[in-house]
């Protein structure tokens, strides 16, 4: 195993030991509640958080509730380290399968 390979397992092995992971869009989407006297009814829409993930050609959204915000934050951000690390140990297998060098 090269030392490029080796930096960046330890790194995917890093996240996946210290946080969780999730995959998806953060989407902030505005909305009125319904509730004539509410504030949103006059033009202070209420702000909620959403994830949304696209698989296998259909989308699927989740609520986040207010106090899991920073966590599904921090989680989707990590997601998406880990992913591009997989990707470059791929394009390492991709080369080894090309070099034929098991
Ligand atoms: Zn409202």
């Amino acid at each position: 195993m090269s030392p490029e390979e080796r930096r960046l397992r330890s790194r995917l092995r890093q996240i996946l030991n210290r946080s969780g992971v999730l995959h998806g869009t953060l989407v902030r989407r505005r909305r009125v509640c319904g509730k004539p006297n509410c504030r949103c009814a006059r033009g202070q829409k209420h702000e909620s958080l959403y994830l949304v993930v696209t698989e296998g050609g259909r989308s699927r959204q989740l609520y986040v509730p207010k106090e899991w915000e920073q966590t599904v934050q921090q989680w989707v951000r990590e997601y998406r380290k880990a992913r591009e690390l997989m990707e470059e140990v791929s394009r390492i297998h991709w080369q080894k399968v090309r070099e034929r060098q098991g």
